[in-house]
């Protein structure tokens, strides 16, 4: 394949998520929706933007929270599967999540990239990641 385009993400503070296969960029955890779903591998994460993901083939999937049609999205530089986005959901409490992405937590490192301060930054916002632990109150599990 031809050389790979690949969004960095400017340093905002805020925590990147990367691809733990490959170091790339792929979402801030500033555009986290919910912290509170759930995949096949533990928690998972609702995010308003991605960015280096390749879709998928479009699939419907019966979750707990009722049938959806989704994508598996894919790390661009490796092909990990990192997650899926949402294209439709039959029930309408759930098409808030439709354009949106569902990133597997377990396929990604969390990291503040050009903190000043990396260690303080990253104490903060790794024990702000955990805290939510005992709040899983959706659940989206991947049932395949
Ligand atoms: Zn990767």
């Amino acid at each position: 394949m031809g050389r790979l385009l690949l969004v960095s993400l400017p340093p905002t503070g805020a925590v990147i998520y990367r691809c733990k296969h490959c170091d790339t960029h792929l979402a801030y955890a500033t555009d986290i929706i919910s912290r509170m779903f759930r995949c096949k591998h533990g928690k998972a994460y609702l995010l308003d933007k991605m960015v280096n993901v390749n879709d998928g083939e479009k699939d419907e999937r019966m979750m707990t929270t009722g049938m959806h049609t989704v994508c598996d999205i894919f790390c661009v530089a490796c092909g990990s599967i990192v997650g899926w986005k949402y294209l439709a959901a039959v029930d309408k409490a759930q098409r808030y999540k439709v354009g949106k992405f569902l990133l597997d937590r377990a396929e990604v490192l969390a990291a503040v990239v050009g903190a000043a301060h990396t260690h303080a930054a990253t104490a903060t916002a790794s024990s702000g990641d955990e805290d939510d632990d005992d709040n899983q109150q959706q659940s989206d599990d991947d049932s395949d």
